[in-house]
C-alpha cells in the first residue's frame, strides 16, 4: 500500500473486534450528506428552534441533530466525545461527521456549535450553558442520546463501567462474528449486584436529570421546552440479555427519570419523553452480543417488506409524527413514544423468529442480511461508501468550524 506522510494519506479500515480504529473523512461527510438529503426531501417541520443534542456525533443523536437543522431549520448545539486526528491516527467518525454537519448547517443558514468533551462532567455542562446563553439565549429541545461504556460521577468521582449481562441466570443464544459470518453460541454469566448498580449509573437517567436541572437553574430553558431520551425494548430473543438484563434495568431508570422530568417541566408547559427506537447498526449496538445477528435477520425481513428504516428515517418520523405532530404526541400505555412500532409488528417478529431458529454459519448470508449489516458497520466509519476513492490520498486533519 502506498502511504504518504500524514496528514495526506490513504485511509483504510482497521478493526479490532467490533471497533474500527480508523475513519475516513470524505466517506463520513458523504454519509452525513446522504442523511441531510433524505431530510430535505421530506416535508419541512415546524417545531424545534434552538436545540441541544447530547451525544450528537453518531447514530440516533446525529440523526436528531440533522432532522432539527435541516427539517425544522433549527440552530443546534452538539455535545459529544470524539477525537481530532493526531499524528498518523485519523480522527474518530463522530469528529468527521460533526465537521461535515457544521459546514452544511452554515451553508443552509442555521447556527451550529460543538462542544467536545465528557457530557457527564460539571465542566462540560457549565461550558454548554455559557454557550447557549451567549449564542442562543434559550433552548426549546434537548435530545439526550449518550451511549457510553463508562461514566465518572461529577460529585463523588466514582467511575462506573456498564456491562451487558443477564440478571439472575446464565443466558445462551446465537451470536455472529459479522466480519466472517461465524454463528456460534454466546454464553453470558449473570451480572453481580455491583455490575447492575454501575450499569444503571452509566446508562440510566441520573445524568439526563442533572443536565435538565442545571439548564433549568441557569434559566436557559424555554417554558415549553421538550426533552427526549432514547430506549430500546426488542424481541423475546434478546430480552434476557437486553431488556431484562443490566441495560434494561438502566433503561427502566431512564424511563422513570422521564416521568419525573415531565412532572418537573410541565409546571411551565414543558414535557419529557422516552422514545423507544428500532434496533439499528450503530457503534453501540455492534458491541452487544446476539443483537447484530438479530439486526441482520430483522433487516432481511423489513427490507423485503419495504419497511426498513435507518437512524435518519426513524428520527424524521419521531419528530414529524410524534414529538411535533399537530394532533399531539402518541404514546403507549406506559407513556413511551414507540417508533419501534414497525420492528415490533407481530408479522415481522414471527418471520424473524422463524429465521432465527434456522440460522447457522452455513446459511447466515442467505437467511439474514448479514452482508448489509457488515457494510453499514463500515459505513459508520466512512468506508464502503459509493463515490469515494479509497485509494486516493485524503487530508485527515479536518476542522470543526464552531468548536468551542
Ligand atoms: P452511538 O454510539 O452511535 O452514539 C453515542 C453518542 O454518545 C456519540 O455521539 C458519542 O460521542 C456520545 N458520547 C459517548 N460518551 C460520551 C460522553 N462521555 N460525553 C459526551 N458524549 C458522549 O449510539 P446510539 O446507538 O445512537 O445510541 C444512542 C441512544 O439510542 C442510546 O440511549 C441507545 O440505548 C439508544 N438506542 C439505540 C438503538 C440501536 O439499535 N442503536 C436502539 C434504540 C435505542
Amino acid at each position: 500500500m502506498k502511504r504518504k506522510e500524514y496528514p495526506n494519506m490513504i485511509i483504510q479500515p482497521k478493526t479490532r473486534g467490533f471497533i474500527c480504529t480508523t475513519a475516513h473523512p470524505e466517506g463520513c461527510a458523504k454519509q452525513v450528506q446522504r442523511q441531510i438529503d433524505y431530510v430535505k426531501g421530506q416535508p419541512a417541520l415546524t417545531g424545534p428552534r434552538n436545540v441541544l443534542v447530547i451525544g450528537a456525533s453518531t447514530g440516533y443523536g446525529l440523526a436528531s441533530r440533522i432532522v432539527s437543522a435541516f427539517g425544522a431549520g433549527a440552530n443546534t448545539v452538539g455535545v459529544y466525545f470524539d477525537k481530532a486526528a493526531e499524528g498518523a491516527r485519523t480522527a474518530s467518525a463522530g469528529w468527521y461527521n460533526s465537521a461535515a454537519f457544521e459546514q452544511a448547517a452554515a451553508a443552509a443558514g442555521t447556527k451550529s456549535y460543538s462542544i467536545v468533551g465528557d457530557a457527564f462532567s460539571d465542566e462540560i455542562k457549565a461550558k454548554t450553558i455559557d454557550l447557549i446563553r451567549t449564542e442562543l439565549g434559550k433552548i426549546d429541545l434537548i435530545v439526550y442520546s449518550v451511549a457510553s461504556p463508562r461514566r465518572t460521577h461529577p460529585k463523588t468521582g466514582e467511575t462506573f463501567s456498564s456491562v451487558i449481562k443477564p440478571l439472575g441466570e446464565t443466558y445462551s443464544n446465537k451470536t455472529v462474528n459479522f466480519h466472517n459470518g461465524d454463528v456460534s453460541i454466546a454464553t453470558i454469566e449473570p451480572a453481580t449486584d455491583d455490575e447492575l448498580r454501575q450499569t444503571i449509573a452509566v446508562m440510566g437517567g441520573e445524568d439526563w436529570q442533572m443536565w435538565i436541572d442545571e439548564l433549568s437553574a441557569a434559566g436557559v430553558l424555554e417554558n415549553d421546552v421538550t426533552t427526549v431520551a432514547y430506549s430500546y425494548i426488542g424481541p423475546e430473543i434478546t430480552h434476557a440479555v437486553y431488556r431484562e438484563g443490566t441495560i434494561g434495568a438502566a433503561k427502566n431508570d431512564l424511563e422513570t427519570t422521564a416521568q419525573r422530568l415531565n412532572s418537573q417541566l410541565s409546571a411551565t408547559g414543558g414535557r419529557a419523553f422516552v422514545s423507544v427506537n428500532k434496533a439499528l447498526v450503530t457503534q453501540s449496538s455492534s458491541a452487544i452480543p446476539v443483537v447484530p445477528l438479530y439486526i441482520s435477520a430483522l433487516y432481511k425481513v423489513m427490507k423485503e417488506k419495504g419497511l426498513h428504516e435507518g437512524c435518519i428515517e426513524q428520527m424524521y418520523r419521531l419528530f414529524s409524527e410524534r414529538l411535533y405532530a399537530s394532533n399531539g404526541v402518541a404514546v403507549d400505555e406506559k407513556g413511551l413514544i414507540r417508533v419501534d412500532d414497525w420492528e415490533m409488528k407481530p408479522e415481522i417478529q414471527a418471520e424473524v423468529a422463524q429465521l432465527w431458529a434456522d440460522l447457522t454459519t452455513e446459511n447466515v448470508y442467505e437467511l439474514s442480511d448479514l452482508e448489509g449489516y457488515r457494510r453499514e458497520f463500515f459505513q459508520l466509519f466512512g468506508f464502503e461508501t459509493d463515490g469515494i476513492d479509497y485509494e486516493a490520498d485524503v487530508n485527515q486533519d479536518v476542522n470543526i468550524p464552531n468548536l468551542r
